[in-house]
């Protein structure tokens, strides 16, 4: 997220005593960002399936686009010097899109339409609606200014000119432009190779166990789901590796397996501090712990580490939590694996249509919803288990810790899309 959203040193909560300090967001993405070195090589991908992906190498063009002044309307081309007020003028030619046209004669016009080559000699193209067809000719009723409806020969893109940038990600109108330079293929940064394992007894698959049948206990594994579909939408290739049990020795293993042949393993759940939670010595056992709890609300049991070649990511077990802080610290590692040169996401001002009188120590993300009023509106309950809260909202609220908020204080919003994208 962006240093805009950056919390105030002073503001980071105080130490408890006897507890290492949670680290300050912006201090975690710093740290994260650091690390996550670009993944070396590169693809080359059909434009067709380049959407979202990352360019590794600057695109030049080798062509002017358009690669000639052509017409911007259906009408009729002609010099502009040429007209006068109720005269006919000859039509000495007919030029199609796709076909090219020759001098035209002075004192004539040229039927044109759209995309078609403006024929030498002409400076100015008038819209058929402006025209009148006569037998001899036609008359144009309105004044033509020189370089009117003419598009110029790379206006859009001139030869030599880099066009879209290493780094750059692409979206649906970047494939166009370099479709419309003749690139068919783009040279990408490679996939990021993700292991996903979510831990937690209490976890059944949907589909596994019927609704009616579940044990008192037993919850179904949701957070699967959504990172699953998170990292995919990022690009990368997922290995799921389903549930594993609350064990040390299972959490060592499945770590380890991960570690192999993924860039990044990411688990949800067991990264806290009880006796059932395995995540965090494991990590230590295999590798390096290097962050681990977050000034975040939701979001506090954050890990990150390395597993022998792979970085690892721990996200918390509550689905709001894990949610959150995929989209806050994930994405955004994500991107620079694949050398995004940006990954952040701007938050707009916006008011508040709600009151959230309780400042808190850590820094918040709360979920709201844009209303037809251009305010926001929060969702009733923040708790981190209620998943519903992502759903009904439409983004979030990143609220500095300490800050309570008013009716109509402005806020920093970030919407979902522009994060899950
Ligand atoms: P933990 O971080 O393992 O202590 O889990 C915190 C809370 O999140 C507990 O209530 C878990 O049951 C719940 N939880 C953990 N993993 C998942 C998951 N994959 N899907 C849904 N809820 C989960
Ligand atoms: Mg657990």
């Amino acid at each position: 997220m962006s240093s805009a959203l950056t919390t105030p040193a002073s503001a980071a909560p105080a130490p408890q005593p006897g507890r290492a300090p949670l680290k300050p967001l912006d201090e975690a993405l710093a740290e994260l960002m650091a690390r996550a070195a670009p993944l070396p090589g590169m693809q080359a991908v059909s434009t067709f399936d380049a959407d979202g992906r990352v360019l590794a190498q600057d695109l030049v063009s080798s062509l002017d686009v358009p690669a000639h002044d052509n017409s911007a309307m259906d009408g009729y081309a002609l010099r502009a010097a040429d007209w006068a007020d109720g005269a006919v003028l000859p039509v000495s030619q007919r030029i199609p899109a796709g076909s090219v046209g020759h001098a035209l004669e002075s004192g004539t016009a040229a039927r044109i339409f759209t995309g078609a080559p403006i024929p030498p000699g002409a400076d100015a193209v008038v819209m058929q609606e402006d025209c009148e067809a006569v037998d001899a000719g036609v008359r144009i009723k309105v004044k033509p200014r020189p370089g009117q409806s003419v598009r110029r020969r790379g206006e859009d893109v001139a030869a030599g000119a880099v066009v879209l940038r290493r780094g750059e990600r692409l979206t649906p109108a970047s494939l166009g432009l370099a479709a419309s330079m003749g690139f068919d293929k783009l040279p990408v940064a490679p996939q990021v190779r993700v292991a996903l394992f979510s831990t937690g007894d209490e976890l059944v698959m949907p589909g596994q166990v019927a609704p009616a049948d579940m044990k008192p206990g037993a919850i179904y594994n949701s957070n699967r789901f959504f990172l699953r579909a998170l990292l995919l939408r990022l690009g990368c290739t997922v290995t799921d590796m389903g549930i594993v049990p609350d064990r040390l020795d299972a959490t060592v293993a499945a770590l380890k397996e991960a570690s192999e042949q993924h860039d990044l393993i990411l688990t949800s759940g067991g990264v806290s501090v009880g006796e059932e939670d395995h995540i965090k010595p494991a990590v230590q056992a295999l590798g390096e712990l290097v962050l681990w709890q977050m000034a975040i609300k939701p979001g506090k049991p954050f890990a990150y580490g390395k597993v022998g070649g792979a970085h690892f990511i721990g996200l918390p077990g509550n689905p709001v939590s894990s949610f959150v802080t995929f989209l806050v610290l994930v994405r955004p590692f994500l991107l620079r694996l694949q050398g995004a040169a940006e990954v952040t996401v701007h938050p707009i001002a916006v008011p508040a249509h709600f009151d959230w009188p309780k400042a808190d120590k850590r820094r918040e993300f709360l979920r709201v919803k844009r209303n037809a009023a251009g305010g926001l509106d929060l969702f009733n309950n923040q708790g981190s288990g209620v998943l519903t809260s992502a759903v009904w909202g439409d983004g979030l609220v990143d609220n500095p810790a300490g800050r309570a908020i008013a009716h109509g204080d402005l806020v920093q919003f970030t919407p979902f899309p522009a994060l899950m994208a």
